[in-house]
């Protein structure tokens, strides 16, 4: 029932078919291998006593395996748990409580992780299975999944606060990928792409995996992500489509050579701001670069930009995908006018039944019968949405609403700057005050970036403080977390 079908069904049409290509192994499964291995890990859950209903933790690199262990447990109706592996051994002990895992799948990279967080674990330690593990020839019965039964519980990327399960159904993962097959340059049976961000994370499992499973196409699993073996992998692979978060192209257009990319159709940024210098970059390689918007409450792909609009509305998300309905709203619920800063609702098939084990959080964001995202945007006369950033983010200093990913895509254009981040830091005059914190490409002159900023945006959104930093922290997939950088710099004027 649910996704594990999508793999039995193209068995049964195409079952020659590559399905899943391991680049850490140089396994190349075709959809009826995959299939016959989901059965198999699906007979191992089982004999493990996974019921229906019952939570599955997943702790390790993307592989092949991880996906198998995810569609297997997805076969007897059990809930997959991806859990972040960089996470420490206390916070990983959080998630398997917080969702109650009977079964923690672990590669043997993290064994000792998940014995640390076993160790910190309250309740009863759930049983270890080998991710590694060569699947048997164990077949079970499919269980008839109904389509709002849990399929994953995905935590949120924590970027600010901690992270939360985000109970997606296999309808949610079912009408994601009919998203993604009716977008713009669309996805099918031809096409190839890479799982390169984390599969713990929504993007990787929700923009890749899974619609391309769902389509009939290829997926190429690597490890972890090095730009220079990413490029080449594209190339040998014959990627068609192919999302990557924005710090991940970001490093793309860093390497000194990139090899062409004949078959590729579409690339796409999203989870984060992407820099419009990135876009700059790829289109002028006449790459179709676009940019989405989604999170992991909503499956997650939401927004994006159409190939042919992406010239003339770089740096805006775009609009609904098919079976998405979005609005601007205000404080009161009121949708907003053109040109006016609105939260951004949505509502539709691919809106998660909930927080796991939070009916308040819940309730806070599905309100009035949309789901309220947090993120704040502008739309033009046309629907095109621009996000300006995050509620929590957003800076108010002497009055003035100031939007720090705008000075954010401002400063990216600074030559002496390699990568930034914009917070508003309390401030005794201000209210609050704008801080750069920016890693320097070479001799950086903090007046003279206060001054070069004034010369292209309103005063009062240029920075009053420059921080000079050598790394700027970020998350798993790249994304800046600014609760760090306030703690870090607060009242620290120097
Ligand atoms: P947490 O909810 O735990 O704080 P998170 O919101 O970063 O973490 P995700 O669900 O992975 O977790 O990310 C969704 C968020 O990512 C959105 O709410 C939005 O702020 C941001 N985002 C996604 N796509 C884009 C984009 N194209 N441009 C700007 N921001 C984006
Ligand atoms: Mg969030």
């Amino acid at each position: 029932g649910g996704i594990a079908d999508w793999v039995a069904r193209r068995a049964l049409r195409r079952p020659g078919a590559t399905a899943l290509v391991d680049v850490a192994t140089g396994a190349r499964h075709t959809y009826a291998a995959l299939d016959a291995r989901v059965s198999a890990r699906a007979a191992a859950l089982a004999a493990r006593g996974v019921d229906v209903g019952d939570r599955v933790a997943l702790l390790g690199e993307n592989s092949g395996a991880y996906l198998e262990w995810l569609f297997g447990a997805a076969r007897i109706g059990a809930v997959a748990v991806p859990v972040n592996h960089r996470l420490a051994p206390a916070e990983v002990a959080h998630v398997l409580g917080d969702s109650g895992a009977t079964v923690l799948v672990r590669s043997t990279t993290f064994a000792a992780l998940a014995e640390g967080a076993i160790a910190a674990l309250d309740g009863p330690a759930p049983a270890i299975v080998e991710l590694a593990d060569e699947p048997g020839d164990g077949t079970v019965d499919a269980y008839p999944a109904a389509g709002d039964d849990p399929c994953v519980i995905m935590y949120t990327s924590g970027t600010t606060g901690v992270p939360k399960g985000a109970v997606l159904t296999h309808d949610n993962m079912l009408w994601n990928a009919v998203n993604m097959v009716t977008a713009g340059p669309g996805i099918g049976s031809t096409d190839v792409t890479i799982a390169a961000a984390p599969l713990f994370h929504i993007g990787a499992l929700g923009l890749s995996a899974l619609p391309l499973l769902y389509a009939g196409g290829t997926v190429v699993v690597v490890p972890s992500f090095d730009p220079a073996a990413f490029a080449a992998l594209m190339a040998d692979e014959g990627v068609t489509t192919q999302f990557l978060v924005p710090a991940m192209w970001a490093a793309l257009t860093r390497l000194p050579s990139l090899p062409p990319q004949p078959s590729l159709r579409w690339a796409i940024s999203g989870g984060a701001p992407c820099p419009v210098t990135v876009i700059e970059h790829f289109t002028a390689r006449g790459w179709t670069f676009t940019e989405g918007f989604g999170m992991t409450e909503l499956s997650p792909a939401a927004l994006f930009l159409d190939a042919a609009d992406v010239l003339a509305h770089a740096g805006s998300v775009g609009r609904p995908f098919m079976h998405v309905d979005a609005r601007l709203v205000s404080e009161t619920g009121d949708e907003v006018g053109v040109g006016e800063v609105g939260e951004l609702v949505l509502r539709g098939p691919t809106v998660f039944a909930g927080y796991w084990n939070r009916p308040e959080a819940t309730a806070e964001v599905l309100r009035d019968g949309w789901f309220h995202s947090g993120d704040l945007g502008v739309r033009d006369a046309e629907g095109f949405v621009t996000l300006v950033d995050r509620k929590k983010d957003m800076i108010i200093t002497g009055g003035e609403n100031v939007y720090p990913v705008e000075v954010e895509q401002v400063l990216h254009r600074h030559p002496a700057i390699a990568d930034v981040a914009v917070v508003g830091i309390g401030d005794a005059t201000w209210g609050e005050t704008v801080l750069a914190v920016v890693v320097a490409d070479g001799e950086l002159d903090r007046d003279e970036v206060i001054a070069w900023t004034r010369e292209r945006i309103a005063h009062f959104k240029a920075p009053r403080r420059v921080e000079v930093v050598d790394e700027l922290p970020r998350n798993a997939t790249g994304k800046l977390l600014k609760r760090v950088l306030r703690e870090r710099f607060a009242g620290h004027a120097e």
